[in-house]
C-alpha cells in the first residue's frame, strides 16, 4: 500500500485525538508524517560570544553575576534583566515576560542561554534558558511548527515511529541514475538525516538531495506544462503583413531602443507560430513597454483577429487608452475602453460593435473577464501588471478566444533564479534598456532631523508647478496604523503647504474613493499626494517629480525601486528623498543602494540576496513557489542543474519508457500535468 494512503493512526503511538490534532497542521497519511519537515535547526553548540554576530541568534554558558532585576508592565508583561559574566564578556540577559524564572537564578550558578545578541548593548535576549552544567556535544536541534496539544518531542516520536514501520516502503522519485551522477542518498536515508541529524555534516547530505528533488520535480512540472501547451495549440499562427507592421513601427515618433526592437520580434516570431504565446514581458518602469504592446495589437489586428489589454485600475486603464488610441487609431485601427464607469447605451454599443469584430482592440479592467463582453474573433491578449490578476481571471480572459496569444507584462524586475522558478512554464523577454535621454533621478538618503529641509525642497518643487508624492511611514503590525499615520502626515503636510492641496490616499479607501484621488493627482487638482503603499502600479504623473519615503529603511529595495519608478516620468528632473534614521547595518546597505544605482534588475538581484525569496514581492501572494526545503537564492546552482535534468527528460524518452523512471512519471501524473485543463 501507498504511504500516501496510510492513515497516520496506522503509525504506532497515533490515536485519534493526536490523528485530529495532525489533521490540523495538515498531515493525513504516514507519507505527510515523514515529510513533514522541520523549519529550523537550532544549533545549541556553545558559541564563544566574540563569533557570535550582531542580532544573531546563539546558545553561550556563563555564571549569573548579580541579583535580577524584574519590572512589571501592564498586561502581565514583564522584564527580568540579570548580569551574566560569559568569558570576559559582563552582558545583561534579558527575559521577556518569563517573570518565574527570577527564583531560579542566584549569584554563581552556572546558566546556558539562548537567544539573540545585541553587540551594541551587550545584551541578550534570552528565550531558552538552561540551568547547571550541560553535556557538550554537537547538538542539532530541528524545530518544527507543532499546534495545539501536540509537543514536538511527541512529534518526533511519532515520525521515529513512521520510519521504523514504514520506512523502507518510501518510494524514491529520483531515479539511481540521477542518484549515482550527483552522490545523492536514497529518500529513506535523507529523510531520516532531516528529522534526527546526527551531525551537520549528516544534515548538508540529506538536504542536497531533498533540494534537487524539490527543484527538479517543480522544473519537470514547469517545463511538461510548457511542453504541452506547445504541442497541444496547434494551428492558430497569426499572419500578418510583415511590412505594414514594420511601417507602422516606423510610424511612432521615436525609434525602438534596441532591447524595445528585440523583445517585438520575439513576440511577432510567437505570433507567427503555431503554439500558443505564453510569455511574460518584463522592463523596468518607464523602459517602454506600451510601444511594445501598441505593435504586438497591431499585428494581431492586421491578422483579422482582435485584441485585448487588461490592467488591474481604471485610471491605468484610461492611461493606456488614451496613448493606444492615439498610436493605433492614426493607422486606421478602432480601439475601445470598457470599464465599470462606461453604462448604459455606450456600454451596450461597445459591447455589439465587438462581438461584431468592429471594435479591433478592447481596454480595461477586469471588466473585460465578465460574461457579456463576447469577442468576434480574440487573437492576443495582453495584461499589464499581471501580478495583480489571479491565475482564474487570467484563465477566463483568454478561454474568451480560441487558444489566444497571451502576453504578461510586468514593471518589477525579476532575477532570473526568480523568473525560471516561477515563471518555468513561461519564455520571458526583458527590456533592460531606457529609452535615450532619460533623466536619472537624483536620489539622496536624509535623516529625521532634516525634514525641514526636505519640505523646504518640496516647496520649491511645488511652486515651480510641480508635484510631489509622500510615502508614509510603514507600521508593519498594522493596516490601521499605517492609515492613521498617513492620516496624521496628511493633516501636517496641509498645514504646512497651505497654498497647495494635499491628497490622502491609503488602503481603507474604496476602490471609487482611491480613483478619484488618483484622478485628482493626475489632473493637478491636487499637488502633493500622501499615500501608504498603495499608490497605484503603473500610474503616469509625469508632472510629479519629487518622491518623499518616510522611514525608508522599512522597505526592501525593489518596493523602494518601484515607488521612486513612480517619478522621472516627464523632461524634468526628478528627485527622491528617503527619509531613514537606519540603525541596521541591512537598512543602512539599502539606503546606500538606492542612492547609488537605478538599474531595476541590479536592484532586485541585492534584494533578494538581502531579504530572500519570500519578501521578495513585498507580500506573499507572489505566486511564488512555496518550497519546502530548497531556498532559490543559495540553492541557485542546483536549480540550473535540476532545469537541464528536466529539460533533458522532457524531451528525451527515459522517463516515458524506463521503469526505473516510473516513480517520476507517476508522480507527474498524479499532479495532473499530463492534462491540458490544469494549464497555468
Ligand atoms: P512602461 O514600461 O513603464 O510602461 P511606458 O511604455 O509608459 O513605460 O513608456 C514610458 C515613456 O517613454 C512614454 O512616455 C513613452 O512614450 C516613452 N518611450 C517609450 N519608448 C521610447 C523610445 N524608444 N524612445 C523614446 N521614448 C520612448
Ligand atoms: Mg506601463
Amino acid at each position: 500500500m501507498k504511504l500516501e494512503q496510510l492513515s497516520v493512526t496506522d503509525v504506532n503511538g497515533v490515536g485519534d485525538s493526536k490523528a485530529e490534532e495532525l489533521r490540523s497542521m495538515g498531515i493525513l497519511s504516514v507519507h505527510d508524517l515523514l515529510n513533514y519537515l522541520p523549519f529550523r535547526y537550532d544549533d545549541h553548540s556553545l558559541k564563544d560570544l566574540s563569533e557570535v554576530k550582531h542580532e544573531e541568534r546563539a546558545t553561550v554558558e556563563g555564571k549569573v553575576h548579580s541579583e535580577p532585576s524584574l519590572r512589571y508592565f501592564p498586561k502581565k508583561k514583564s522584564k527580568l534583566s540579570v548580569r551574566v559574566l560569559v568569558g570576559r564578556y559582563l552582558i545583561t540577559a534579558v527575559f521577556f515576560n518569563q517573570h518565574y524564572v527570577k527564583n531560579q537564578l542566584s549569584i554563581g550558578q552556572t546558566v546556558t542561554l539562548t537567544g539573540k545578541w545585541d553587540v551594541h548593548k551587550m545584551t541578550l535576549t534570552v528565550n531558552e534558558v538552561k540551568f547547571g552544567i550541560q553535556p557538550k556535544d554537537e547538538s542539532i536541534d530541528p524545530v518544527y511548527t507543532v499546534r495545539g496539544r501536540l509537543g514536538v518531542k511527541q512529534l518526533r516520536r511519532f515520525i521515529k515511529n513512521a520510519f521504523l514501520s514504514y520506512g523502507n516502503n518510501l518510494t524514491d522519485k529520483v531515479p539511481e541514475s540521477l542518484r549515482e551522477m550527483y552522490k545523492l542518498l536514497p529518500i529513506n536515508q535523507a529523510l531520516y538525516n532531516m528529522h534526527f541529524p546526527q551531525s551537520y555534516q549528516h544534515l548538508k547530505h540529506a538536504r542536497r538531495r531533498m533540494v534537487y528533488e524539490e527543484l527538479l520535480l517543480f522544473q519537470l512540472k514547469m517545463q511538461m506544462f510548457r511542453k504541452i501547451n506547445r504541442e497541444q495549440s496547434e494551428g492558430k499562427g497569426l499572419h500578418f503583413a510583415k511590412e505594414k507592421v514594420e511601417s507602422f513601427i516606423a510610424s511612432l515618433p521615436f525609434p525602438l531602443t534596441s532591447a524595445q526592437r528585440r523583445v517585438t520580434d520575439e513576440i511577432l516570431k510567437d505570433l507567427t507560430s503555431n503554439y500558443r504565446m505564453n510569455r511574460l514581458l518584463q522592463g523596468d518602469v518607464g523602459s517602454g513597454k506600451t510601444v511594445v504592446a501598441a505593435i504586438a495589437l497591431y499585428a494581431a489586428v492586421e491578422a483579422s483577429t482582435q485584441g485585448a489589454l487588461m490592467v488591474p485600475t481604471e485610471i491605468l486603464a484610461e492611461q493606456h487608452f488614451q496613448s493606444l488610441e492615439s498610436m493605433l487609431s492614426s493607422c486606421g485601427l478602432s480601439v475601445a475602453l470598457l470599464t465599470s464607469s462606461v453604462k448604459g447605451k455606450r456600454r451596450k454599443d461597445i459591447l455589439s460593435r465587438l462581438a461584431d469584430g468592429e471594435i479591433d482592440v478592447l481596454i480595461g479592467t477586469h471588466a473585460l473577464i465578465q460574461e457579456e463582453v463576447v469577442f468576434k474573433r480574440l487573437g492576443l491578449v495582453i495584461t499589464d501588471e499581471q501580478h495583480r490578476f489571479g491565475v482564474k481571471q487570467r484563465r477566463v480572459l483568454r478561454e474568451k478566444g480560441e487558444n489566444p496569444d497571451v502576453l504578461f507584462m510586468t514593471a518589477t524586475p525579476i532575477p532570473r533564479t526568480l523568473a525560471i522558478s516561477v515563471f518555468g512554464d513561461m519564455d520571458v523577454s526583458v527590456i533592460d534598456e531606457m529609452p535615450a535621454g532619460r533623466k536619472v533621478i537624483e536620489t539622496y538618503w536624509a535623516k529625521h532631523h532634516m525634514l525641514d529641509r526636505v519640505l523646504g525642497f518640496v516647496q520649491k518643487e511645488l511652486d515651480q508647478g510641480r508635484q510631489a508624492y509622500v510615502i508614509c511611514p510603514l507600521i508593519e503590525e498594522s493596516d490601521k496604523l499605517d492609515v492613521q499615520n498617513a492620516i496624521d502626515v496628511h493633516a501636517q503636510l496641509q498645514h504646512y503647504f497651505k497654498q497647495y492641496k494635499v491628497g490622502l490616499m491609503h488602503g481603507r479607501l474604496t476602490s471609487a474613493e482611491k480613483e478619484e484621488v488618483m484622478r485628482e493627482f493626475a489632473t493637478n487638482a491636487c499637488q502633493l499626494l500622501v499615500s501608504t503603499t498603495v499608490v497605484e502600479v503603473g500610474v503616469n504623473v509625469p508632472n510629479a517629480t519629487m518622491m518623499v519615503i518616510y522611514d525608508a529603511e522599512r522597505f526592501g529595495l525593489s518596493q523602494l525601486h518601484q515607488l521612486r519608478g513612480r517619478v522621472g516620468r516627464g523632461s524634468e528632473q526628478s528627485y527622491c528623498i528617503l527619509i531613514s534614521d537606519a540603525k541596521s547595518q541591512d537598512g543602512k546597505e539599502r539606503m546606500r543602494i538606492m542612492t547609488e544605482t537605478s538599474d531595476g534588475f541590479v536592484l532586485s538581484q541585492k534584494d533578494l540576496e538581502l531579504r530572500g525569496p519570500g519578501d521578495f514581492f513585498g507580500n506573499k501572494q507572489s505566486g511564488l513557489p512555496d518550497f519546502k526545503v530548497a531556498d532559490v537564492v543559495h540553492d541557485y546552482r542546483v536549480l540550473e542543474v535540476a532545469r537541464n535534468d528536466a529539460a533533458r527528460l522532457v524531451n528525451g524518452t527515459e522517463l516515458y519508457y524506463d521503469a526505473s523512471f516510473e516513480p517520476l512519471k507517476s508522480y507527474l501524473e498524479d499532479e495532473g500535468v499530463f492534462d491540458p485543463e490544469r494549464l497555468d
